[in-house]
């Protein structure tokens, strides 16, 4: 089959410069960021003084990415140590959902740069939290 310069020259040539007038749709990350959607799921913040540790997104997260250790003390779970495997989380927003307080406990933010060198450095504790400001 014998091809012709219009296919392999003036067609491709012809889009090309078509998409020199369109605006680009790629932006100079991370210099430049995108409008993050209203129902994005990203990062989980998690509040520690609404939590009653009933370990319903404990049982319920689908990837087990949370670990609850609570004591009993007048009546009240405390909650000892939350940890969260941010490495293992699929943004699903379940922990959110079953999540009984009123506010919630735990909420899915607008972040999403989680990148890190190592497995370790993604598993969040109380302490790590805290200094994220989530
Ligand atoms: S968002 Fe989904 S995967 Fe991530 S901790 Fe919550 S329930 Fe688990
Ligand atoms: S579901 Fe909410 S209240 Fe219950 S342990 Fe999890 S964060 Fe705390």
């Amino acid at each position: 089959m014998k091809i012709s310069a219009k296919t392999i020259i003036l067609e491709p040539l012809a889009v090309t410069i078509r998409y020199l007038f369109k605006k680009p749709v790629t932006v100079q990350y991370p210099e430049e960021k995108l409008e993050i959607s209203e129902r994005f799921r990203g990062f989980l913040s998690y509040n520690y003084e609404v939590c009653t540790a009933c370990l319903s997104c404990e049982r319920n997260c689908p990837n087990q990415c949370i670990k609850i250790k609570s004591r009993k003390e007048n009546k009240k779970r405390i909650v000892e140590e939350f940890l969260y495997f941010a490495g293992r989380c699929m943004f699903c927003g379940i922990c959110h959902d079953v999540c009984p307080t009123k506010p919630k406990s735990i909420h899915l933010t607008k972040n999403y740069e989680l990148a890190d060198t190592s497995r370790e450095s993604l598993v969040f504790d109380l302490k790590k939290f805290y200094y994220r400001g989530d």
